[in-house]
């Protein structure tokens, strides 16, 4: 293959972690499918933990990359103006945000998804004059100081040692036995002046937590967190990093519980085709940067902005694609929901094109990862044990290949709890 053998082993930091699962040399990728170099083909229920919603190299958005460097484009552009740059704007603006009644400004914050979570709760702070971040209990958020500092997970936190941010933790819904969607306990906290606490600047949320274990949170406490920003004048940020681009059944997953959040995070799918591409979205009058003051070098990758309007282009013209989403969302979640009937220990969750499945026993739900890619399926455990077995197949797979690939699942899970 032109390395050596153990290169990876050698060579390769221990961070890496999927790798570790799959011990494979993986060679080429179509649609849901991936080949390894032994010639062994893989059915993909990960799609790059979220970035391939449209499956890998989509035809469509493959000629439009092709065409763009078969004719000297601009690659590099930094945060100039472009072509590529100006028609996303145009796409996202017609496709997007104008049918949705949405008015966003668009900042292009860095290449990845913590990057757009960074530049969120920065302006959040410049905006309020405030410090604290609400966070919720399993919340993911990235890999960068801020991003961490409102990450719920101590596992990862822990690589970055103490203290981060301040951050005001919360409970996310269905934390406790029971709902709680009545925040006036909060309000309380807020106003005990004894105590003194400090106003947050913002709350960070996912409306699906990701890599939390597929929590999903229900559209009455969505309004009650957003009702409480808005008459407590705290910024709401929705992290659609990973829940975005479609994965809930709607392109942005907080569209189903009628909320409009002061600022949204994008990235994972938005290039559509694996690109790096991030976008941080605020409400116009928030936008208060001076020019300079966020900057870096790989803000505005081109070939992604054309990829990502191709993909707007492609899907989200009408609600065709989105509704046949939420049609096969229902159909995995039906068979899931009929593998857990047949068990006891384990219970599924979900919205959408994206489902957990959790073990009692975290060893479980291991097992279960590694008998599926022993027999060709490609799939990754989340929460705060990986005790879930989370699945996330492209938005665009045939109904033939997500059934074979959850009828695999429940063999292996059934093999595994016997
Ligand atoms: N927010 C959420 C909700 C995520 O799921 C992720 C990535 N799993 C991130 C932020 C961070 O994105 P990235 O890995 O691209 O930095």
């Amino acid at each position: 293959l032109g390395f050596d053998s153990d290169i990876f082993e050698v060579r390769e930091s221990a961070v890496r972690s999927y790798s570790r699962s799959w011990p494979t040399v993986f060679t080429r990728a179509s649609g849901s499918w991936l080949t390894a170099s032994d010639g062994r083909r893989y059915l993909d229920f990960f799609a790059g933990a979220g970035a391939l919603n449209y499956g890998h190299n989509h035809p469509a958005l493959k000629s439009a990359l092709i065409d763009y460097i078969a004719d000297d484009n601009i690659t590099h552009g930094l945060d100039m103006f472009t072509v590529a740059k100006g028609r996303f704007l145009q796409q996202f603006t017609d496709t997007i945000l104008t049918p949705r009644g949405l008015d966003y400004k668009v900042m292009f914050p860095g290449p990845t998804g913590t990057n757009a979570v960074e530049a969120a709760l920065k302006l959040a702070r410049k905006v309020t004059g405030r410090e604290a971040i609400i966070n919720f209990t399993n919340a993911f958020h990235g890999m960068t100081l801020g991003s961490l500092s409102v990450t719920g997970n101590s596992m990862k936190r822990a690589g970055a040692g103490v203290p981060l941010v301040h951050t005001t933790p919360m409970p996310f819904d269905n934390y406790f036995d029971g709902s709680v969607e009545d925040f006036s306990w909060f309000e309380r906290v807020l106003d005990d002046a004894g105590s003194g606490f400090n106003r947050p600047a913002a709350v960070i949320v996912e409306t699906v937590q990701g890599e939390g274990g597929v929590n999903v949170a229900r559209a009455e406490w969505l309004r009650a967190l957003a009702n409480l920003c808005r008459e407590r004048e705290i910024l709401l940020i929705v992290d659609d990093v990973q829940m975005g681009c479609g994965r809930t059944g709607t392109f942005f997953s907080f569209e189903a519980a009628g909320i409009v959040p002061d600022i949204v995070t994008i990235s994972k799918s938005i290039g559509g085709y694996g690109l790096p591409m991030a976008l941080t979205l605020f409400r116009p009058d928030l936008d208060v940067w001076e020019p300079g003051e966020h900057n870096g070098t790989f803000r505005g990758n081109n070939p992604a902005f054309v990829t990502a309007t191709k993909a707007l282009e492609t899907f989200w013209g009408d609600d065709t694609f989105a509704a046949d989403v939420r049609r096969k969302g229902l159909r995995m979640h039906a068979a899931l929901e009929a593998l857990c009937r047949d068990h006891g220990s384990i219970s599924s969750r979900g919205r959408g094109m994206v489902a957990g499945l959790a073990f009692g026993d975290p060893a479980h739900a291991a097992q279960v990862c590694e008998r599926a890619f022993a027999r060709g399926l490609l799939v990754e455990s989340a929460g705060p044990s990986d005790e879930v077995v989370k699945l996330l197949p492209a938005l665009t797979i045939s109904d033939e290949d997500l059934d074979d690939g959850l009828r695999l699942l429940a063999e292996v899970t059934e093999q595994t709890l016997r």
